[in-house]
């Protein structure tokens, strides 16, 4: 399913680590390795603040790693600087998840849209109009809506417009930081479904963050599991629910709420909290939350290792 000459992106060993009070040091993201596949969309997945928007904000050049590199068609992007960076900006955008932080609220859809067009002068002013309405009907948006400012929309149609905007200069990736988690669960799923259509005709690339792992398993190709600023599982989407081996993916999906699930069975639930990343202990990172912890795991930091073909788990329990 995954060829390697379809590798578009790759991160090498990305750590990231930040001063903190005391003279401790927090650990954001500790030897992350992943590859982006073209056409392909990689779920990153794992509870809030385990380093998943960290790790992503370096793809799009809007933080630099403390160690490690970013391929992008095989060129480091980690060093860029200047108008080679604001060049290389075309290529990979990003959706947030509060569009409204990212919009001016004195521009109108039309120059929101046209704003990053008109930046690399891919348009003329007098193309504006046109070019507006064509991005808001790929996003099922109606044309006229160009005049309206982003208070007069609802938080879906906003949503809408930043990836109206996102598209607009044909980047070959998109990465979404949760920028579904804000709206109602139908609004969701049509939101998810322009996203897959828009990914079909396109042929974009898309890394998407999401704590929530019903959403990203239902189209996801591939998964990374992320724990405490680390990967400890990465598989296809498609293979989650039946292969899963990881203690934490496990757990997480059986936390995961399905209209259909049988309510008679205890829902599984990960109740003590994560460590903080202030104080990360020797060992494996879920040690104090999984009851199938050994003595290794106190001593000895799990490598991510292949299990199956595109499938790779760092646990003890597989070594
Ligand atoms: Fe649990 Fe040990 Fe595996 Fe960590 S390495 S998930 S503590 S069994």
């Amino acid at each position: 399913m995954f060829d390697e000459k379809d590798v578009i992106l790759e991160a090498k060993h990305i750590t990231r680590k930040f001063p903190a009070s005391g003279g401790r040091t927090l650990t954001a993201c500790s030897d992350v390795s992943l590859k982006l596949y073209k056409g392909k969309t990689l779920g990153l997945v794992g509870e809030s603040g385990c380093g998943k928007s960290t790790f992503m904000r370096f793809l799009v050049s809007l933080d630099t790693p403390t160690e490690g590199e970013i391929f992008f068609h095989g060129k480091n992007i980690t060093q860029l600087k200047g108008e080679e960076l604001r060049q290389n900006r075309q290529y990979i955008q990003m959706v947030f998840q509060d569009p409204s932080a990212s919009f001016n609220p004195k521009m109108k859809i039309r120059d929101i849209i046209c704003e990053p067009l008109m930046n690399f002068k891919r348009i003329k002013a007098s193309e504006k109009d046109a070019v507006a309405r064509k991005f808001l009907e790929m996003v099922d948006l109606p044309g006229e809506f160009a005049d309206r400012y982003p208070h007069n929309m609802s938080g879906g149609q906003r949503q809408r417009v930043a990836i109206a905007r996102a598209i607009a200069l044909e980047p070959e990736i998109i990465v979404m930081d949760e920028a579904t988690c804000a709206l109602d669960v139908s609004v969701q799923k049509t939101i998810i479904e322009l996203v897959v259509g828009l990914q079909k005709q396109k042929n974009i690339s898309i890394g998407f963050i999401a704590h929530d792992l019903g959403l990203i398993q239902s189209f996801a190709h591939q998964i990374a599991v992320m724990y405490l600023g680390t990967i400890v599982e990465v598989l296809p989407g498609e293979e989650i629910s039946t292969s899963a081996m990881h203690p934490y993916t496990q757990a997480l999906l059986g936390a995961v709420f399905d209209l259909n699930m049988d309510f008679s069975k205890k829902i599984e639930s990960i109740e003590s909290e994560a460590p903080s990343p202030l104080d990360v202990p020797p060992g494996c990172p879920f040690q104090n939350r999984c009851d199938r912890c050994m003595e290794i795991c106190r001593e000895k930091r799990p490598a991510l290792i292949d299990v199956a073909k595109g499938h790779q788990v760092a646990c003890h329990l597989y070594t």
